[in-house]
């Protein structure tokens, strides 16, 4: 439970997650509900209450910031659960429950497990407990319509409140509050929730209307002349544009200038704006600077059909078509297939091959295409290794259609893995490179890069049973390498744009990513090249995005949320520009730097986009200017135009763009 649900999502207070891998959850459960102690999810208890979600149990622990000496007031004991959770971090914990039954169950669960520094009252937990206040921290376990004066008073200075809030007894927003000094709060979000209602003389009568009489929220609200500030500075610092082909990128091109890598982002996998810019730009680079590679977040063998075609290289074909697996829309689209077109046009007219411009993959989920390029490419030149490659690669025959699965029966012990196997055969090849030399170059250097992928794809599978950030380095240490032996093979003249999510090309030492020990390809090309590397990022505000709910489902055309009042989205938006370019390397104002660095919210949306859960699955914390060199910004956006796919038989040897 501790690492699956809660560690792996990002809770990383190793006080939090001891305490919740001490407390035994199946005590504080009806007995017919035991068998789901340990699920990821809020169960029913007595009174028709509920017990929390270990995964929010630990988020609102961790919010609280706790250390030892704490004193701490829950409101909303239900089962104990919590209060017997956070026991375990401090000093002393007082939890008060309305029903009785349930106050008189926690006390006895607690007592049983020996519990001895918590006490449990039957009562309004809106008013708070005077007798013990003022309390370090308070947690609240039930959605009230506003947080209650009382419990704000009850707090001590410097302490934290965290409490969900709002209008809808249904939905709340979990809030953290601070208590700066007398009269000074400070209130952060921390997403959308679902909380029983928290009923009580400063919370809801039974009724469902509020008890207390609505107060003004003045003293508790986020000092907005500190935005106004911060949205003044980067009106004043950036470069507004009118649309994407008329955009003028001469400064970006001069702030560029050597670098030999310039990454650029997207926050999310299917906006138009993210795509038609970061072509635009690459064009520019390629045509301008002589950029001659273009290294994306998709995979190898795939990409290579593309790069076949946009060289005039021989062609070939995959076991299955390219780009054909979920998340289908992410390359299979009119954006991308409008940049294939101009770079095949570009390449025509540019005949050095050294100067023509290359497409390459660097992810590594092509396991099976990965393991057909292999065996073709040695049928042909090799079949003495091609039988013997054939025999190894068999190791994964069981598990085709669903590599992770393989990673877990590897792990389990309870077959054997293939590891040695993908090593092996990834060594011949490179023994016998000379050999193959008489083969052209880039196909021997497409099979070395696809024997690579199936040796790191048989590590990621196995390493992602684990669910830590092990898996996500190993994925991002593959394509840095990948892109790294791709500026090789194209000569020491080369440069690259790579494409990929902004949570690869921004440095992940800038943002939550890397206290949770996670580093990806920014941060490595930063580490390689300094300042010769070029991190841009992209952002907006709301508009329409091309995502799917739930892996493996189909693309949806889905409604971007206004950005969060504590993102540097919603800074962007204040400055009431549609379109800009920001720079922020070097900026104008060297102010703009310094400020902008305090940590503010950013939003990531992925392939997936869940909106009623924005606040916990799409937004961290990070300091953009350390995270890019710089950031383009459009307030409105739209969806990517997916290509509707012609699966089955009937593919065009052309497929997928028709080239
Ligand atoms: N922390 C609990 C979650 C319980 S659900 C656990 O880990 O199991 C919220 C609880 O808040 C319910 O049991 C409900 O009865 C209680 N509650 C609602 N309003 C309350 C109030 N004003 N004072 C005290 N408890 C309240």
């Amino acid at each position: 439970m501790v690492e699956q649900q809660i560690a792996s999502r990002g809770v990383v207070d190793t006080g939090v997650l001891r305490a919740m891998r001490e407390v035994p959850r199946e005590c504080f459960v009806p007995e017919a509900m035991l068998e789901f102690a340990y699920e990821d999810s809020p169960l029913p208890i007595e009174e028709g209450q509920t017990i929390s979600q270990p995964y929010i149990v630990a988020v609102m622990a961790e919010a609280l910031g706790l250390s030892a000496e704490d004193r701490v007031l829950e409101i909303g004991a239900g089962s104990g659960y919590a209060a017997a959770v956070l026991s375990r971090m401090v000093r002393e914990v007082y939890a008060i429950e309305r029903h009785p039954l349930l106050a008189e169950l926690a006390r006895q669960r607690v007592k049983d497990l020996d519990y001895g520094n918590v006490e449990v009252l039957c009562g309004d937990g809106t008013l708070g407990w005077a007798e013990h206040a003022p309390f370090d921290a308070i947690v609240v376990a039930a959605g009230g319509p506003e947080i209650p004066k009382s419990l704000l008073e009850q707090l001590e200075i410097g302490g934290r409140l965290v409490i969900p809030v709002g209008d809808d007894a249904r939905f709340q927003e979990l809030v953290r509050i601070e208590r700066a000094g007398e009269h000074e709060y400070s209130r952060r979000s921390l997403g959308r929730v679902r909380f029983v209602p928290l009923i009580g003389s400063e919370g809801w009568s039974l009724d469902g209307m509020p008890v207390a009489p609505r107060r003004a929220r003045t003293p508790l609200q986020v000092v907005p002349e500190k935005r106004r500030r911060l949205s003044n500075l980067i009106a004043r610092n950036c470069e507004p544009f009118e649309s994407i082909e008329s955009a003028n990128l001469e400064a970006l091109m001069r702030r560029i200038g050597d670098a030999r890598v310039v990454l650029i982002g997207e926050a999310s996998h299917g906006t138009s704006e993210f795509y038609r810019m970061r072509a635009r730009i690459t064009r520019e680079l390629i045509a301008e600077l002589g950029f001659n590679v273009v290294a994306i977040e998709g995979d190898y063998p795939d990409t290579s059909v593309i790069d076949r075609a946009i060289r005039g290289r021989k062609r070939t074909e995959l076991r299955t078509p390219p780009f054909s697996r979920f998340p289908t829309w992410m390359w299979h689209n009119e954006e991308m297939e409008a940049f294939v077109r101009w770079a095949r046009t570009h390449n025509v007219k540019v005949p050095a091959p050294e100067r023509q411009v290359s497409l390459h993959g660097l992810d590594l989920y092509s396991l099976y295409n990965s393991i057909g390029a292999v065996l073709d490419f040695l049928d042909e030149v090799d079949p003495e290794a091609a039988a013997s490659a054939r025999v190894r690669y068999g190791c994964f025959s069981p598990w085709e259609t669903d590599p992770a699965t393989y990673g877990r029966a590897a792990v389990s012990g309870r077959l054997r893995d293939c590891e040695e196997d993908v090593v092996k055969t990834l060594s011949d090849l490179l023994e016998k490179r000379v050999k193959y030399a008489l083969v052209d170059g880039d196909e021997i250097f497409d099979v070395e890069r696809n024997a690579t992928v199936i040796r790191e794809a048989e590590r990621y599978y196995r390493v992602m049973y684990y669910g830590n950030h092990e898996s996500w380095n190993l994925r991002d240490r593959h394509m840095f390498e990948t892109l790294k032996a791709v500026l090789e093979h194209r000569g020491p003249q080369s440069r690259a744009v790579v494409w990929a999510h902004n949570s690869h090309v921004g440095n992940a030492a800038a943002t939550e990513m890397g206290m949770r020990g996670e580093f990806n390809i920014g941060q490595l090309a930063r580490e390689e090249w300094g300042p010769d590397s070029y991190r841009i990022g992209f952002g907006t505000h709301c508009g329409k995005v091309a995502a799917a709910s739930n892996w493996d489902e189909p693309v949806t055309l889905m409604t971007v949320r206004p950005s969060h009042e504590d993102s540097y989205e919603r800074l962007c938006h204040e400055t009431e520009i549609p379109a800009f370019l920001l720079p922020l390397r070097s900026a104008a104002e060297t102010g703009l730097r310094e400020e902008l660095l305090s940590p503010h919210l950013e939003r990531a949306i992925g392939v997936i986009y869940r909106p009623e859960t924005e606040m916990l699955s799409h937004y961290f914390q990070a300091a953009l200017p350390a995270q890019f060199d710089e950031f383009i910004w459009f307030d409105t956006s739209a969806a990517v135009t997916p290509i509707q796919s012609e699966k089955g038989s009937g593919v065009p040897d052309t497929y997928p763009f028709g080239l």
